[in-house]
């Protein structure tokens, strides 16, 4: 189960941006894409997402074939480095904007919500607006407006980028925390290797549209499966 890919190829005009990529994402684990920057990580989680289309292969979500289902109609929630959040909605409102659209009962949106603020720490900021939170109290309401609607995949394109090295890496340990409680299925895109190994279950590194190397932190500094993967990685530090 899981995300299965099979195939997957999308070209932009004679342009390659993705080639033949193959990958079993496990169900319940953190797994990031990793490579540089213009590798193809972006594009490969908009395909999951139904966000982009690919030129051929397929997406599995869950074992259900979503290749040419919507986007709306996947269960995957999205976080993307620049949140666009509701400016004139409250954090709560933003939290619970998801549910309100699928016409959830009222009294269960608001239970959700506030399970979803404990979740992300953010009780006290329920009534403020998005402009009144720092930035990595913003990305803590952008993952819980995306887990709000219990998604079966949470994908993060680069979550943390916008946001200075010393909240970054407290978000970092704070996603890790989040998710060994919820457990979703999540696909995290970044090109920092360090953030990269300390989040996540396992790493996939993509370069120039190809799969380098799938495997653990381990694997890939122990088995480096290329050059281009030994010397992405750096020295072990
Ligand atoms: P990454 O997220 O790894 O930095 P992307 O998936 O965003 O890489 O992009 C991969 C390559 O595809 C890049 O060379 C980028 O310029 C190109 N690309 C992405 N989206 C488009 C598009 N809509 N039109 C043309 N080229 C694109
Ligand atoms: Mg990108």
């Amino acid at each position: 189960m899981g995300i299965e890919i099979r195939g997957i190829n999308k070209f932009f005009g004679d342009f390659v941006a993705l080639e033949d990529i193959n990958l079993s994402i496990p169900s319940g684990q953190l797994t990031a894409l990793l490579g540089p920057s213009g590798g193809g990580k972006s594009t490969l989680l908009r395909i999951i997402a139904g966000l982009e289309s690919s030129d051929s292969g397929t997406v599995e979500i869950e074992g259900v074939d979503t290749t040419n289902v919507p986007a709306q109609k996947r269960n995957v929630g999205f976080v993307f480095q620049h949140y666009a959040a509701f400016k004139h909605m409250t954090v709560a409102k933003n939290i619970a904007f998801g549910l309100e659209i699928r016409k959830r009962p009222k009294q269960e949106v608001k239970d959700r919500v506030q399970e979803l603020l404990k979740l992300v720490h953010l009780e006290q900021w329920s009534d403020r607006l998005p402009s009144q939170l720092s930035g990595g109290q913003r990305q803590r309401m952008a993952l819980a407006r995306a887990l709000a609607i219990e998604p079966s995949v949470l994908l993060l394109d680069e979550p943390f980028g916008a946001l200075d090295a010393k909240v970054r890496k407290e978000l970092r340990d704070w996603l890790r925390r989040l998710h060994d409680e919820v457990h979703v299925t999540t696909v995290f895109v970044t090109h920092d290797q360090e953030e990269a190994l300390e989040v996540s279950d396992s790493l996939v590194v993509i370069n120039e549209g190809r799969i380098e190397q799938i495997g653990s932190p381990d694997d890939l500094y122990d088995r480096p499966a290329s050059d281009f993967v030994l010397s992405f990685l750096g020295p072990v530090t």
